[in-house]
């Protein structure tokens, strides 16, 4: 039996001295080409289709550096200096503060972007809360602040200190790992996880599965066995589910202050976590079912809750089809990173598709574009953001403004993440030591591949914005490895060429593999055309999507300072232009009516003013469409019958649109009309 590498590609490649002296104290120095260490999983685990480079190993270049450096800019970078929350009294700091899940949560995204924007401020702020955790580790092993006992938050934070590992080298964090380990799988035979720990189980599971591959300890997977055992069994509820419409409010009617278990189950942010519990299980079981229930979970959440940016509808928890309803930003996020474990576990294609839908749609849709403001629910047809009383499952009158905390704080704490995480998964070791690209976008990973040579690919596009992408590939020397590309669902005839020659059998939907040996300059020239496309939603109405980009009408905002809170004030967008549209268009072919204009990259793509593409398709108002309780009323069945005048309407990415129409009626033609109008439409 071939014993499973400490290290994969390394060892191999006869650098053994070299990687260990890149792991050892003396070299804690911050520079990302001494640590790229890929630890593939040692048995008995199932090996991964793929597995992370270690943070830094991937650079962000182009519009998505920039994205960084504004979110390093906003809130992310300022929030412990103006929000108490994660201020200096935070128990995690030693104060007498909050001492749950706030403090861990910002650590969670802070570490990534420091790492990644290189912000010796930033860093500098991130070890004075891995210090203080590091530093305090009780005599049995436990951690974190001694106010609060719950199991969940110190889950949040070993996410946050395996990142922090990786990119600091500090020797201090596996041992501290392996000391509570040791404390909880001690602890939690007496005191056995509850609430929101047995929900989310399989988030400590990541970080134990890491843990175990650096240092190969049995009792590591014993610990994991147990957080399953006693951890809810996500499987079963999709195998049979049975949350297929809209929750309403008693499912909070629960006793003695705790969420019941109903609840619990059709919490937005717990489903989200919980779509990477069978694929992370499976790496430990082994079982086909585990491995394919990721798949009935998925279908099940799109049929019934299923929304047009990627997510499912949660506001709070699970809320129907309608595309007024809302999600949850700490449901983004999560899914995100979800996505990115389930691609590392399982390498269907598929997922890297749904990570860049909710990436590059809901994620940019639900901040304001200076990333100083965030909401906390987010909806598709997002008519007015204001304070009242919309039709979500559960939530309060404040959700869907921007602003700091609106609604609740959890958010504000947890959305750090995005980005940062994104960036870090664009690029994955493959176990026969090449590399994938599992997420598009401007970047520049290094690497060790074949027998282990130095490589650096660098990813200079515009994408999802654009329709291309080039890569340059640059090894110390001459080496033979797969390139796996992903191909994405929507991308057909899909072109890849390789020093100017293409590539044949490209197929959407799945990785090409190229494999050859190459060389100092070789240039992989990828074109994924991006054809308007529709998708098709509640009440048949209908999505424009372009690439993984979806489309959504340009609504006038006007944004109105509720409250002032210094430097993070909450907003009201209320909209200044019509929005009860529906789309002419012939839905099989809708390319033909659409009409794609792109321009120069902006310093914010992902706002009103500075989309680098529109798209502009004809459209009837419906007035028989009016808002209810401050949000786009129930749609009406398509097709629709409008006798209001022909107008061109102009679409813009969902990211960029922050009041919006994505999901639209379709309008009956009548081929009469249509052709005495069609050609001279109405400007608005
Ligand atoms: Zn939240």
């Amino acid at each position: 039996m071939r014993t499973r590498s400490f290290l994969c590609v390394g060892l191999l490649a006869g650098v053994y001295g070299q990687f260990l002296a890149s792991c050892s104290p003396a070299r804690h120095a911050e520079s990302r080409d001494t640590r790229q260490g890929v630890y593939s999983n040692r048995a008995p685990l199932q090996p991964a289709a793929l597995y992370p480079l270690p943070l830094t190993s991937i650079q962000p270049r182009g519009w998505l550096k920039r994205q960084l450096r504004i979110q390093a800019e906003g809130l992310s970078g300022h929030l412990d200096e103006i929000w108490s929350d994660v201020g200096p009294n935070s128990a995690w700091l030693g104060g007498t503060g909050e001492a749950w899940e706030r403090g861990p949560y910002f650590l969670d995204g802070l570490v990534p972007l420091a790492y990644l924007s290189d912000d010796a401020k930033l860093k500098a702020k991130t070890k004075r809360w891995v210090d203080w955790t590091l530093n305090h580790q009780g005599e049995d092993g436990s951690i974190g602040p001694l106010q609060n006992q719950d199991w969940w938050p110190r889950m949040i934070m070993l996410k946050a200190l395996t990142q922090y590992q990786e990119a600091s080298g500090d020797p201090r964090v596996i041992p501290f790992m392996r000391r509570y380990f040791a404390f909880q799988s001690r602890e939690l035979p007496k005191r056995p996880l509850q609430s929101w720990g047995r929900y989310r189980w399989q988030d400590e599971a990541v970080s134990a599965i890491w843990l175990y591959n650096r240092i190969g300890d049995p009792d590591v997977l014993s610990l994991i066995k147990l957080l399953h055992e006693q951890g809810y069994n996500w499987k079963q509820e999709f195998d049979h589910f049975e949350y297929t419409e809209k929750t309403d409010r008693s499912v909070l009617n629960g006793k003695g202050g705790e969420l019941p278990e109903k609840a619990m189950q059709t919490h937005g942010v717990n489903n989200a976590m919980a779509l990477k519990a069978s694929p992370v299980w499976f790496l430990v079981s082994g079982l086909s079912g585990d491995r394919a229930a990721v798949y009935q979970q998925i279908r099940d959440l799109d049929q019934y809750h299923g929304i047009p940016n990627g997510m499912f509808s949660a506001d709070e928890h699970i809320a129907g089809t309608d595309p007024s309803q809302g999600i949850e930003l700490c449901a983004v996020v999560e899914s995100m990173f979800s996505y990115e474990q389930i691609e590392a576990a399982l390498g269907d294609p598929l997922f890297g598709d749904r990570l860049e839908k909710v990436a590059f749609n809901a994620l940019p849709g639900t901040f304001s574009k200076d990333m100083w403001a965030h909401q906390y629910d987010q909806q598709p047809n997002q008519i007015a953001c204001t304070r009242r009383q919309r039709r979500w499952s559960t939530n309060g009158p404040d959700s869907n403004l921007y602003g700091l905390t609106p609604e609740f704080g959890c958010c504000t704490a947890n959305m750090h993440q995005g980005w940062p995480k994104l960036v870090a998964s664009l690029w994955m070791n493959t176990p026969d030591g090449g590399l994938a690209a599992v997420a598009y976008a401007p970047s520049e990973v290094d690497a060790r591949v074949g027998a282990g040579v130095q490589v650096r690919v660098s990813e200079d596009t515009e994408y999802p914005f654009r329709s291309s992408i080039h890569l340059e590939v640059n090894p110390a020397s001459p080496v033979s490895f797969p390139l796996k590309l992903r191909i994405p669902a929507w991308a057909e005839n899909a072109t890849i060429a390789i020093n100017g020659v293409s590539a044949t059998d490209v197929s959407s939907g799945t990785y090409k593999v190229i494999e050859r040996t190459w060389s100092k300059g070789d240039r992989v020239e990828i074109d994924f055309p991006m054809h308007p496309r529709v998708s098709h939603w509640e009440k048949h109405s209908v999505a424009i999507e372009r690439g993984p980009l979806v489309y959504s009408l340009q609504i006038g905002e006007n944004w109105t300072k509720l409250q002032d809170n210094a430097q993070a004030p909450d907003w009201e967008v209320t909209p200044t232009t019509p929005w009860n549209y529906g789309l002419v268009l012939n839905p099989a072919n809708p390319a033909a009516a659409i009409k794609v204009s792109e321009s120069a990259m902006n310093a914010y793509p992902f706002s009103e003013e500075g989309s680098p593409v529109e798209l502009v398709v004809r459209a009837r108002r419906v007035p028989e469409w009016q808002a209810v309780d401050g949000s786009a009323g129930p749609l009406p069945e398509s097709p629709v019958r409008s006798s209001s005048s022909l107008e061109e309407i102009t679409l813009i990415p969902y990211g960029a649109a922050k009041l919006r129409i994505t999901a639209f009626p379709l309008i009956v033609q009548e081929s009469s009309s249509l052709n005495s109008r069609e050609s001279q439409p109405d400007r608005k």
